[in-house]
C-alpha cells in the first residue's frame, strides 16, 4: 500500500469528495480542504470507517495565508505533501450584459487565484522533497467557449495555461509532475451557483436528456494520473459523458 499524501481542495462535495474517497480507498492519506466544516467532518468519518487515514483543514482557497496554513498543517500531520488536487471551483454562469461583477470577481478569485495559491503553498515543500504532483481541475469549458460561459471558460483556460507553464518551468531532476483534468458534465452541486435565470432555463433544456458523469468517474481519472510511475507525466485528460456534444 502506498502511503502518499494528497491534499484535495473542494473536498466537501462533488468531484473533490469522490476523489478523497477514491484516493483513500487506494491507500493514499488524504488532507481534506473546503469551507464547510460539517461536510469535511462527515467525509473524514467515512474515510476512517473505510480504514483510511485522513485529516481536514477548513480552508478558503481565495486566501493565500489559509492555503499556506493548509500546506503546513498537512506536513505537520503527515510529514510530506505528494499530491495537490486543486479542485475547488465555482460556476455562476451568466451573459456578460447582465454585468454580474461580483460573480466575475468570485470566479477569478476561486478558480484562478485559488489554483495559483495552491501551487504557491505546496511548491516549496515539493521542491525541497524533489517530488510532487499538482493536479489542476479545468473543464471542457477550458477548451471551448459558449454563450454565458465567457468568464467561467476564461478561468478554466487560465487553469490550463498556468498548469502547462508550471510543467515547463519544472527542471530536470525536480521530479514534479502536473496534470490538467477537464471534466464534461458531472452531476454535482456546481450548477447551483448560477443566478442568471436565462442560463438556468437554457442549461436545463440543453442537458435534459444527458446521462451525466458521476464524481467517481473523474476521481478514477485522477487516480490514473497519480498512480503512474515517476517517469510518466499524464499532462492532460478530458473526460466527457459519452453523449455530450
Ligand atoms: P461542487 O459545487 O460540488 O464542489 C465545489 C467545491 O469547491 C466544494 O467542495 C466547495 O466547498 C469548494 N469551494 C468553492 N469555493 C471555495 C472556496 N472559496 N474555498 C474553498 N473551497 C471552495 O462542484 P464540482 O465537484 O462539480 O466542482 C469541482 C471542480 O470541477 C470545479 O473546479 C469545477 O469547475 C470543475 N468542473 C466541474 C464540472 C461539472 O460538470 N460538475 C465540469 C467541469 C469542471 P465549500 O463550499 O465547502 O467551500
Amino acid at each position: 500500500m502506498t502511503q502518499k499524501v494528497a491534499i484535495i481542495t473542494g473536498a466537501s462535495s462533488g468531484i473533490g469528495q469522490a476523489t478523497a474517497l477514491e484516493l483513500s480507498n487506494q491507500g493514499f492519506r488524504v488532507m481534506l480542504a473546503a469551507r464547510r466544516e460539517d461536510r469535511l467532518k462527515q467525509l473524514q468519518s467515512e474515510v476512517i470507517n473505510n480504514g483510511g487515514e485522513t485529516s481536514y483543514q477548513v480552508t478558503d482557497v481565495t486566501s493565500f495565508k489559509e492555503m499556506e496554513t493548509l500546506a503546513k498543517a498537512t506536513v505537520e500531520q503527515f510529514g510530506q505533501i505528494d499530491i495537490l488536487v486543486n479542485n475547488a471551483g465555482i460556476m455562476p454562469l451568466s451573459l456578460l450584459n447582465k454585468i454580474k461583477v461580483d460573480e466575475w470577481d468570485r470566479m477569478v478569485d476561486v478558480n484562478i487565484k485559488g489554483v495559483l495559491y495552491g501551487i504557491g503553498a505546496v511548491l516549496p515543500y515539493m521542491e525541497e522533497q524533489k517530488s510532487g504532483h499538482i493536479i489542476n481541475v479545468s473543464s471542457v469549458a477550458g477548451h471551448r467557449v459558449g454563450p454565458g460561459m465567457s468568464v467561467y471558460s476564461g478561468t478554466k483556460f487560465a487553469v490550463r495555461a498556468i498548469t502547462e507553464g508550471l510543467r515547463q518551468e519544472m527542471k530536470s531532476g525536480q521530479n514534479i509532475r502536473t496534470t490538467i483534468i477537464s471534466p464534461g458534465a458531472v452531476a454535482t452541486e456546481l450548477a447551483q451557483t448560477i443566478t442568471d435565470e436565462d442560463i438556468i432555463s437554457g442549461f436545463q433544456e440543453r442537458f435534459k436528456d444527458l446521462e451525466f458523469l458521476r464524481g467517481e468517474d473523474i476521481a478514477k481519472g485522477i487516480y490514473y494520473a497519480v498512480s503512474q510511475p515517476d517517469h510518466v507525466d499524464v499532462s492532460e485528460i478530458i473526460i466527457r459523458p459519452t453523449e455530450q456534444s
